[in-house]
């Protein structure tokens, strides 16, 4: 049963004389890059230099997570595994720990997540983590995951997550109001 009408009929036409010569393709091909040349030319390069000049990112751009860390220094996740359910490409993994008394100004909650990882060759930056999160704990930020040369490095940990009071990262931009008055 036919499902759209997207699919063409293939003729086996015999080419033309123009056509065996492939002349009016290469002109043709030949034009768009002249086009493009002398646009070069007129407007100047096109192209960034990446990494020395980075393009500006779209407001909604989603890239690396950040764990985030209340005013006191102490992580936010308490290991709900919310998270990890959304995720529709089970990226994330974590092992859930009670927190001990000297622990205290580590975790903020009595459980917290002892590890917590993400596979970042298989997120697919769709934010559902960061929608399901009751503690505000995950968030996507403008940060592109590293280069890497082996899949297993691919796998973040809590090392490479969560950030510091030296570092915080701002995602205010992501945040609705009620989050932004959190500590
Ligand atoms: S951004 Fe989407 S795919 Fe990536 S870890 Fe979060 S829920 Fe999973
Ligand atoms: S990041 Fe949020 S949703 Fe995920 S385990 Fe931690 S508290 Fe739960």
């Amino acid at each position: 049963m036919k499902l759209t009408n997207r699919s063409k009929v293939v003729s086996n036409k015999k080419m033309t004389v123009g056509e065996k010569l492939y002349l009016p393709a290469i002109l043709k091909g030949m034009g768009i890059t002249m086009k493009h040349a002398v646009n070069t030319v007129v407007n100047g390069s096109q192209t960034i230099k990446y990494p020395e000049e980075v393009k500006p990112r779209a407001k909604v751009w989603r890239g690396m997570h950040v764990l985030k860390i209340d005013d006191e220094g102490r992580e936010r996740c308490t290991a709900c595994g919310l998270c990890a359910v959304a995720c529709p490409a089970e990226a994330i993994t974590m092992t859930a720990a009670e927190r001990k008394k000297e622990d205290q100004n580590l975790y903020r909650e009595e459980k917290y997540a002892e590890i917590y990882e993400i596979d970042m060759l298989r997120c697919i930056f769709c934010g559902m983590c960061e929608e399901a999160c009751p503690k505000s704990a995950i968030y996507l930020t403008d940060r592109l995951v590293d280069v890497e040369t082996n899949r297993g490095s691919f796998v973040y940990g809590k090392d490479k997550l969560v950030e510091t009071l030296e570092n915080r990262i701002d995602v205010s931009g992501r945040q609705s109001e009620e989050q932004k008055k959190l500590v």
